[in-house]
């Protein structure tokens, strides 16, 4: 089965986290890497994006709240398959 929205991730029960690069991840100056790591509730993304909202742009929509960094990468765990990496 295809894993392309929220809803098809969580109906195979995908669990997911959101790892912070640091917000000069990028720049490469200033302050040293963050990374934050949660986990993150599939339900509320549910109810907050709607199952259709596609996996693929989750991390475009995400923040650190500590860092304020947008360069956000996640990890999917996908049950008996491993985990599968998704970056910002
Ligand atoms: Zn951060």
């Amino acid at each position: 089965m295809a894993v392309e929205t929220l809803g098809d991730a969580w109906r195979a029960g995908w669990t997911v986290s959101a790892h912070c690069k640091g917000r000069n991840a990028k720049t490469k100056n200033g302050t040293k890497p963050c990374s934050q790591k949660v986990d993150l509730d599939m339900s509320s993304l549910l109810w907050t994006r709607g199952a259709d909202f596609p996996v693929a742009m989750l991390s475009d929509r995400l923040m650190c709240p500590s860092c304020r960094s947008r360069h956000v990468f996640l990890i999917f765990d996908i049950p008996g398959n491993g985990s599968r990496a998704m970056v910002s």
